[in-house]
């Protein structure tokens, strides 16, 4: 290039925002380390993969891609929402849920709104807010890592455009009490959009688990609540998450702030057969239930400290900078995302894959 790039080309907003700090491909790891990956557990996906129906069903729809894919995604909308008892004009599906996330801060943000948030947070939360000149409050978990209901239900009396933060939280790990939730809900003005992301709902243990959907329905303040198929599911690849709003307005908006045709004709196919196999659901999670349980013990036992966790990863204080622990392990094949946010720079977050690919991470640390 001769010309200088123009400096006043991007918008600041987008040129201050950082890198997505994304997990590592196993084809890319494998050009860059010259190593077989052993073990991935940087991006909490699926070690047991997607339902064999669902693999079927992509094979099958494959023949069909020379047509566009039903924008309204009628059929899987449908599936959704009679799983989750509501009506399909209070569900949307989108291109994984990030592709929602995008669409509602898209829909909803103006220039120095206020999001509130959790700290640590997933990243995702703060991006779109600041790319469109929000501000980002983000409130840190309790020392014992509880819910800081407190300081939410403070930042909440400001009225924020939207509160939005994950429960089981990622990266942290721990899900927010049916109490905790209560209060929070409680709190939130009307004119706040509260987005629940419960990207990793499917994971958690029977006795703490609570209907956050009729809590919010309930309530009466505008809500969505985002799920996903990338994780339980096995379908991070797939690119298929969802969400369900309380007020169908909320979902003609994002349907116009969404990509139209996000959803695949492969993935929406996939997503619809992956909902219907709970035998397969239920391995995966009982899996990522017994093994985070002893893969947390392990770590303690070599004087780890561990977040209490709901999900199918384990967060914990590697002792140093997480990304030199993590650039090591990568050199013996395994993957582990090292956290970049502060103060939790000590932090990584691992995957509970195979007991055989956890053995290898824990051996290799
Ligand atoms: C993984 C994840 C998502 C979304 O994933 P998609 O693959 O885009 O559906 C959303 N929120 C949280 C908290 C996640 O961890």
């Amino acid at each position: 290039m001769s010309e200088p790039f123009p400096s006043d080309l991007i918008r600041t907003e987008v040129a201050n925002l950082p890198d997505y700090n994304a997990g590592l491909a196993l084809d890319r790891f494998k050009a860059t380390y010259g190593i077989e990956c052993l073990a991935k557990l940087d991006s909490n996906e699926s070690p047991l993969g997607p339902s064999p129906h669902a693999v079927k069903a992509m094979q099958d729809a494959a023949t069909g891609v020379a047509r566009y894919p039903d924008a309204a995604n009628m059929h899987l909308r449908g599936l959704i929402a009679r799983s989750v008892g509501a009506h399909p004009d209070q569900v949307i599906v989108g291109n994984g849920s990030e592709d929602l996330i995008g669409a509602l801060f898209r829909a909803v943000i103006r220039p120095k709104d206020n999001v509130v948030t959790i700290c640590p947070s997933f990243g995702l939360h703060e991006f779109g807010a600041l790319m469109f000149g929000a501000t980002v409050t983000k409130i840190p978990f309790n020392d014992d890592w509880s819910f800081p209901t407190e300081g939410l239900c403070t930042a909440l009396h400001t009225k924020p455009r939207v509160l939005m933060f994950s429960s089981p939280s990622n990266p942290a790990g721990p899900a927010i009490t049916e109490m905790e939730f209560r209060q929070v809900i409680d709190v939130t003005d009307p004119a706040t959009l509260i987005c629940f992301d419960e990207a990793y709902v499917e994971f958690i243990e029977q006795s703490k688990r609570f209907d956050a959907l009729q809590i919010l329905a309930e309530a009466g303040q505008p809500y969505i609540v985002l799920r996903t198929f990338s994780k339980a599911y096995g379908l991070a690849g797939a690119r298929v998450g969802y969400g369900i709003a309380g007020d169908a307005q909320i979902i003609k908006a994002l349907m116009k702030t969404r990509n139209p045709f996000g959803v695949n004709a492969m993935a929406a196919v996939a997503a619809a057969h992956a909902l219907g196999d709970t035998a397969h659901l239920n391995s995966v999670t009982d899996l990522a239930t017994q093994e985070r349980q002893r893969v947390s013990t392990a770590l303690t036992s070599k004087g780890f400290q561990c977040a209490p966790t709901q999900t199918n990863f384990v967060f914990f204080d590697t002792g140093g900078p997480a990304h030199k622990l993590a650039e090591k392990l990568r050199h013996k094949g395994v993957l582990i995302k090292a956290w970049q946010e502060a103060p939790f720079e000590h932090w990584a977050r691992v995957t509970m894959g195979s007991a055989a690919e956890n053995d290898t991470f824990l051996g290799a640390l």
